[in-house]
């Protein structure tokens, strides 16, 4: 008896998994292409930024909560943008857990994600934007949390800002993002369920490490799935080979369909968080490419920076390189230093720097703000 139970109760688990979506991109472009909101004509920017290495994207976090446990707390909104900002970097630790057969075309995106330190009216503000609703759920079908009329909360101007909108959704959603142009300016953004934003250890589900939103950030810069069109590929990439059907869970290597391997480790296909690595070469050029041509005005690093004054900002004392992985060079020697992290957080205070360079190989990747005898220069750790 006690086993006809147990079997039962491992029967009836496997709808409850089965029953979440990984993401519901596709699903939701249909309804909005079934409600009219689906622009098939896009417009899109002309304007033209030069190529650089490093991008800076301002984020605000819009939480939309019913109650404490879908208030997530500063941490979870914070290790969501390391989460970000390392696998956008390709700095993630899980790189060495890719194959040799996809090391060589592992993409370096190079977006380094920030929560905005000013908000609308120009006052301090730490990014996140936390707000009770009355609403229990949100439905992906009328897009109410991206509206304050309707419970949710209106976008911040979507051209400079990315939305990130952390609600509980209904219907076991994992979240859901639109390309650039596919919608009118106040409903462009990521939406990613509170239960996966950031990283929860004390949580047991497999999307506990914050690749919900990197996987949906993908889509949000112009990337399909990589198993979009099955076995006639239309990811619009050759570094992604084709594959026949979505991944779930963590699957052994090699996974092999449509007569090639599988990978299943990029993070535009639905296995697990922890199983999920790369970005190919080609998806980080077309991110680019979706960042310069249709969403410029996100490049705006100065809405990420905590307060500079302008009246000390010089290049008198300069550092390089920058993007820097391990050490820094300063113009300089013998000097008293101070760094801070974005968030203006004092990561070393006048810390005394015998030597012409500081070894940086300790930080996460990110935006960084270094202050030498008063001069300040912001740099950014890959
Ligand atoms: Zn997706």
């Amino acid at each position: 008896m006690r086993f006809t139970i147990y079997m039962l109760l491992i029967y009836l688990s496997f709808p409850v998994l089965s029953q979440v979506d990984r993401c519901s991109f596709d699903e939701y472009r249909q309804i909005l292409k079934n409600r009219g909101l689906y622009k098939e004509c896009k417009n899109y920017s002309s304007q033209y930024y030069s190529m650089q290495d490093t991008y800076t994207i301002p984020v605000v976090v819009h939480i939309l909560y019913n109650n404490d446990g879908q208030n997530i707390s500063d941490e979870r909104v914070y290790s969501q943008i390391e989460v970000l900002n390392q696998d956008y970097s390709a700095s993630n630790m899980s790189l060495d857990n890719i194959p040799d057969e996809f090391q060589d075309v592992i993409g370096e995106v190079g977006f380094a994600f920030c929560l905005v330190q000013k908000d609308l009216d120009g006052n301090d503000f730490s990014g996140i934007n936390r707000v009770y609703t009355e609403v229990e759920s949100f439905n992906m079908s009328d897009d109410a949390m991206k509206r304050s009329s309707e419970g949710g909360v209106d976008a911040w101007d979507s051209e400079n800002y990315l939305n990130f909108w952390v609600c509980n959704l209904s219907g076991n959603l994992l979240g859901f993002a639109t390309m650039p142009g596919d919608v009118s300016a106040e409903l462009d953004g990521v939406v990613v369920d509170y239960e996966y934003f950031g990283v929860d250890l004390s949580s047991s589900s497999p999307y506990n490490l914050g690749r919900t939103a990197t996987h949906e950030v993908g889509h949000y810069f112009n990337l399909e799935h990589t198993f979009y069109a099955g076995c006639s590929d239309w990811d619009s990439c050759d570094d992604t080979p084709s594959i026949s059907s979505p991944t779930y869970g963590c699957p052994e290597f090699p996974q092999e369909s449509c007569n090639s391997i599988d990978m299943t480790m990029n993070y535009m296909d639905y296995t697990n968080d922890a199983c999920m690595h790369m970005f190919s070469s080609c998806q980080a050029e077309l991110m680019i490419d979706a960042l310069l041509t249709y969403r410029p005005n996100l490049i705006a690093a100065e809405d990420c920076s905590v307060s500079i004054d302008e009246n000390t900002y010089t290049n008198d004392i300069f550092i390089h390189p920058n993007p820097v992985l391990d050490k820094i060079f300063l113009s300089i020697e013998k000097s008293s230093i101070y760094l801070y992290d974005i968030y203006g957080r004092e990561i070393l205070s006048n810390y005394y720097l015998d030597k012409d360079f500081l070894d940086v190989s300790f930080l996460h990747s990110g935006t960084y703000i270094i202050i030498i005898d008063n001069y300040i220069q912001k740099f950014i750790k890959r």
